[in-house]
């Protein structure tokens, strides 16, 4: 349900208002928007007569919102969000490249890689500690000490680190951590999503599953943001289809899907969506061109020898020619209208 206020709207009447709702055990949402303010009601609203909401003074209609999405729905929010990463700021018009390896290997792997991204432009780094992995042989990550390596990359370069927690046991070694990846195979691990969105109010990257529709994605946004998190970051990292040409199949038509959704913002990755260094240029610059609100690349010194996700690995050559290209493209197009 959200409430449209009177233009003019008196503000102990607001707070009267937010006050009944609260009694009722309905969490208001004010969101205040140029035009207008509403307040995005967040509970059980069913055994709530809008018709005596309606016949308040400070309020000009209420609308019953059908998605089961609240937090997330753009209707409850009509703006764009725009989520600050320790001072870099992701959506309503900010663009953001996240880029490194996928896994922190070793100091100099990750203090060389972050050098050379932020030298291309990217904004944030990006390096699994704790590596989620379809065979229990494969390399599992460095665990805390890449998280330490991970540090020591961000006071050399001023770089914000996104890494990925797998276990909400390990959260209280992502105290340097700037924004906190919850991955596409735990992204309907619906006690990590509440337990994250209650200890903290960090940025997260969700990433979407790779079956979930763009409906579970944002409810499973909802989980974190009803615990208390509003800060979510949506990623788009292609799903699993019968194609099995490239790694997974990326539809960059949900980039305006969701604006028109959610005003959270969308990162996609091209390097997860492909599977292959070469595509990753041109599939970030179509992400760009399509109104993504950033990127997150894999990038390795030497691809080759990477112990995860080499192949679809760009050198930091590689990512300079498409950060070149990708800035561009965001100088031409930089938003559509939801
Ligand atoms: C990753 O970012 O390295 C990763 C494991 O991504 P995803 O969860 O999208 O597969
Ligand atoms: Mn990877």
């Amino acid at each position: 349900m959200i409430i449209l206020l009177k233009k003019n709207a008196d503000e102990t009447q607001v707070e009267n208002l937010k006050s009944l709702l609260k009694s009722k055990n309905i969490e208001p949402h004010v969101s205040k928007g140029s035009m207008q303010t509403l307040i995005g009601c967040v509970g059980d609203v069913a055994h709530i007569d809008p018709s005596l909401i309606e016949a308040l003074d400070v309020v000009e209609s209420v609308q019953r919102i059908q998605e089961p999405y609240k937090a997330a729905n753009r209707k409850f929010h009509p703006e764009d969000s725009a989520i600050d990463c320790s001072g870099v700021k992701v959506g309503a018009g900010s663009f953001a490249v996240i880029a490194g390896p996928c896994s922190v290997e070793s100091e100099e792997q990750i203090v060389g890689i972050a050098r050379s991204v932020k030298a291309a432009g990217a904004n944030l780094l990006r390096g699994g500690a704790f590596k989620p992995r379809t065979s229990p042989y494969s390399f599992q990550g460095l665990g805390a000490d890449g998280l330490k390596m991970l540090s020591t990359a961000k006071r050399e370069t001023g770089l914000g680190i996104v890494t990925e927690l797998m276990d909400f046991r390990d959260i209280e070694l992502f105290n340097d951590v700037d924004v906190i990846q919850i991955g596409a195979r735990n992204m309907q691990n619906f006690n990590l999503l509440k337990e994250v969105g209650s200890y903290t109010k960090k940025p997260i990257l969700l990433k979407r599953g790779m079956s979930a529709t763009l409906q579970e994605l944002l409810m499973s946004a909802e989980y974190i943001m009803a615990s208390g998190n509003p800060n979510v970051i949506l990623c788009e990292r292609g799903i699993r289809t019968f194609e099995t040409t490239l790694r997974n199949t990326l539809d960059l038509g949900v980039v305006p899907a969701l604006r028109r959704l959610t005003h959270l913002p969308v990162v996609i990755d091209p390097s997860h969506a492909t599977g292959y260094a070469y595509m990753v240029g041109p599939v970030a610059v179509a992400a760009t061109a399509i109104g993504a609100d950033g990127l997150i690349v894999e990038v390795h010194n030497d691809p080759p020898h990477a112990k995860c996700d080499g192949i679809q690995s760009q050198t930091p050559a590689a990512f300079a020619a498409t950060m070149e290209k990708v800035l561009a493209t965001r100088a031409l197009v930089s938003s559509w209208e939801a």
